[in-house]
């Protein structure tokens, strides 16, 4: 199917190019190459027996005016008697006085011809009868549309009459030989009607003044000698400016005609020399350029565009070539106009196919990949996508195609930075969302979770809220995206199918300029596990220590009071131990309340400044006995309350000015200050003390994690006081921060956002 049509179009167009030419449409083109091929193969040697009388300016002026008396003619065939033939192509219609000296001079000579011509209001222009006997031809020379002579047709039937040409008559002459004239036309044509035949195509030997050219006022006044003209054919015509019958030939660039004697000249040499030019018929050419067509445009096919066009301008140059050759070895005319654009159109349908071919695998392409697209731009539209070249040219058919590009090029964007995300997370489910908050995916785990907790997947935002009441971190929540994007990662507790824990990773995912939301799920339910089971065993250990404890602290108190010496001593480690121990286990079990969320957490609103004057009191005897500068300082007059637990924040606020004390040497100052910034409002313990070193700053807030140097060693600690800080700030939606100098001191905040 599509092979035939790919030789069918080509072929159909050659066809109607062949008809075009046929009609005649390519003959200006033709005509053209055609003259330069004579002015490319330049001039040519005439014959030297072909000799012009030039009846010119000289002639006129000393012989007489135009028309020259008749006599004078008669004293110039006089002295070219020897000529083997002479041609006027000079018309003598009327009779004039001295016709019988001419007519006698004429007779004597035996090869004088004379000029015949169908004028224009269709009547035949004969010498005068007086003049007789004489042969006769005519000087007709056939003009093409663009006035370009070259063209003669040998012999004419005119109203009965045969009319060969001057050219024809003058070789038979001469050359003693008989043209070879077509029969009389067997039907009978009108008197109007002029019937040309044996036409024969003029071989030009050269622009004006090719032929030689004497005046015939010098052979009047015999300047040539009789020995002169013999075995010569003689022309007679007149190029005195006014009086030449001229005509363009393909050698008139410059838009000087050639006078009617000189192109009879190029006619007659070319007689004698058989050297006309031969025209290839039409269907012969269009045999052979529409086989090399068909051949190049099998070629072109098969090759890349690139070299199509090489090949093209090759064949091109190649033909030209060829064709040239043929002309000026050959004097064979092949117009090439037809060939030539033969060529063009081959090279163009070739070339429209292979587009063709392109854009159908383009929309092949779209068709295949288009229900994978999961961007809702390319699920949206409904471009219609027609294969092929036609598709291409339709409203917005390139333009369309682009657009397929573009989505297939944002889905394979898309896709890759799933992927790359997914890659680097231990992935359990993912849910991503659209600009508009629309589902675009989500896989199997999560379909099947939000199933088994009655969880919508109906858009974001519907989404959200089914799994808010399932997340574990209290204390900031918020329904909007960005508020999620802000706590990312959650943890989320599921109960159904089984009880699983999900750590929720939340991010943007940009496609072009949009922002798509990503939902990674990671199943940490045995990591929780074991962490919540360590947090258990934990503890019941604590509690079953809480008792014993403090029946040892009552009893080693009063042990003290009641022992002696050295067992008064003793009895005064155990007490103070005991007491340490206890302090242990209740932050130990402070932690674990908040953590696991048994922590009942009282949000009112609290001038941090009141809680801070107390914490101070409550630390005064503590700063005395160290020998610490307790400084209470206030950055604002009116500090803005806000949302805590003013027991929970005023612990905190002791764990951090006790620090600060414990970790400074003596005699320096701790100061406790509040500060304000646009959204929050800051508690800031700062102490002259012995600093932290940057590679523990990050860990300090862990469980039993104490950083050791040589200044510190000795002071004693749990490493969880920071750790319950921190649980306990964060649980009230605050943040607890730190910088810090090692041999310098540090600066511990409390951060809380402002009341709303
Ligand atoms: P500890 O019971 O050891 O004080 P914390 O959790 O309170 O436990 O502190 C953890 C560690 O942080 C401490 O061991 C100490 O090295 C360091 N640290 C805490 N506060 C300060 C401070 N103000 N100056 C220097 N180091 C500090």
């Amino acid at each position: 199917m599509a092979m035939t049509r790919k030789i069918a179009i080509p072929v159909i167009c050659l066809a109607i190019l062949f008809f075009l030419e046929y009609l005649g449409i390519l003959a200006g083109m033709n005509n053209y190459f055609y003259d330069l091929a004579f002015r490319i193969r330049g001039p040519d040697k005439p014959l030297e027996k072909i000799i012009i009388v030039a009846i010119d300016e000289k002639t006129l002026a000393t012989l007489g005016r135009w028309p020259l008396k008749r006599s004078i003619y008669a004293a110039a065939l006089e002295k070219m008697r020897g000529a083997d033939a002479i041609a006027f192509d000079v018309l003598m219609a009327e009779p004039s006085r001295d016709d019988a000296a001419l007519a006698a001079a004429i007779k004597n000579h035996g090869g004088v011809i004379m000029p015949v011509v169908i004028e224009e209001n269709m009547t035949l222009g004969y010498p005068s009868k007086t003049l007789a006997p004489f042969r006769t031809g005519h000087v007709h020379i056939e003009r093409s549309i663009d006035g370009i002579a070259r063209e003669v047709y040998h012999t004419l039937y005119f109203q009965g009459h045969m009319l060969p040409s001057l050219s024809s008559v003058l070789v038979e002459i001469a050359g003693k030989t008989t043209f070879p004239h077509a029969k009389p036309p067997t039907a009978k044509s009108d008197n109007q009607n002029i019937i040309q035949s044996d036409l024969m195509r003029i071989n030009f030997y050269g622009g004006p003044g090719t032929f030689p050219r004497i005046s015939m006022l010098d052979v009047v006044n015999g300047v040539y000698p009789p020995a002169y003209f013999k075995g010569k054919v003689i022309l007679v015509g007149a190029t005195a400016m006014g009086l030449v019958d001229s005509a363009m030939t393909p050698y008139s660039e410059t838009r000087m005609g050639t006078s009617g004697v000189e192109i009879q000249a190029n006619i007659i040499n070319n007689l004698f020399m058989d050297d006309a030019i031969k025209v290839v018929p039409l269907t012969i050419r269009w045999i052979i350029g529409l086989t090399l067509a068909l051949l190049l445009y099998f070629l072109f096919l098969r090759i890349t565009e690139g070299r199509g066009a090489i090949l093209l301008i090759f064949a091109i140059v190649l033909y030209s070539l060829f064709i040239f050759l043929l002309f000026s070895q050959k004097h064979i005319w092949f117009a090439p106009a037809g060939a030539y654009i033969a060529f063009l159109i081959i090279f163009a349908a070739a070339y429209i196919f292979k587009l063709h071919e392109a854009a159908v695998s383009l929309g092949i392409t779209y068709e295949a990949i288009q229900p994978h697209l999961r961007i809702p731009e390319a699920r949206g539209r409904s471009i219609i996508v027609r294969k092929g070249i036609s598709g291409l040219l339709t409203p917005g058919g390139i333009q369309s195609q682009a657009f397929v590009l573009n989505d297939i090029t944002n889905q394979l964007i898309f896709e890759k930075e799933l992927s790359d995300r997914i890659l680097l997370s231990d992935v359990f489910g993912v849910a991503v969302f659209d600009p508009k908050g629309g589902l675009v995916i989500a896989n199997r785990d999560v379909h099947d979770f939000c199933r088994a907790n009655t969880i919508s997947l109906d858009g974001r935002d519907r989404f959200m809220e089914g799994l808010t009441p399932f997340i574990m971190e209290k204390g900031n929540e918020g329904a909007l995206f960005d508020e999620w994007l802000q706590r990312t990662p959650m943890t989320v507790s599921l109960t159904k199918p089984d009880k699983q824990y999900l750590k929720v990773d939340i991010s943007t995912l940009p496609v072009g300029e949009k922002q798509y939301s990503l939902f990674i799920l990671t199943n940490i339910t045995k990591l929780k596990e074991v962490e919540i089971l360590k947090g258990q065993i934990v503890s019941i250990v604590s509690h079953e220590l809480k008792t014993p404890m403090t029946n040892i602290m009552g009893f080693s108190e009063i042990l003290v009071e009641e022992l002696e010496g050295e067992m008064k001593h003793f009895a005064g480690i155990i007490q103070e131990e005991s007491v340490r121990l206890t302090k242990f286990v209740n932050t130990f079990l402070d932690i674990n309340r908040i953590e696991e969320g048994r922590q009942q957490i009282k949000m009112v609103p609290v001038l941090l400044s009141d809680l801070l004057e107390e914490a101070a009191l409550t630390l005064s005897p503590l700063a005395e006995k160290k020998g610490i500068k307790l400084l209470l300082q206030k950055v604002v007059d009116r500090p803005t309350p806000v949302s805590a637990d003013r027991d929970l924040t005023k612990q905190c606020m002791i764990n951090l000015a006790e620090n600060a004390m414990k970790y400074s040497p003596p005699n320096r100052e701790v100061t406790l200050q509040i500060e304000e910034t646009a959204d929050t409002v800051r508690v800031n313990i700062i102490d002259q003390g012995y600093g932290i070193r940057n590679e523990d700053l990050n860990n300090i807030f862990e469980k039993f994690f104490r950083s050791s140097s040589e200044e510190t060693e000795d002071i004693k600690g749990s490493g969880l006081g920071l750790s319950f800080v921190k649980e306990a700030v964060e649980a009230q939606g605050g943040q607890i921060a730190v910088t810090s100098t090692y041999g310098q001191g540090s600066t511990f905040s409390l951060v809380f956002p402002k009341a709303a």
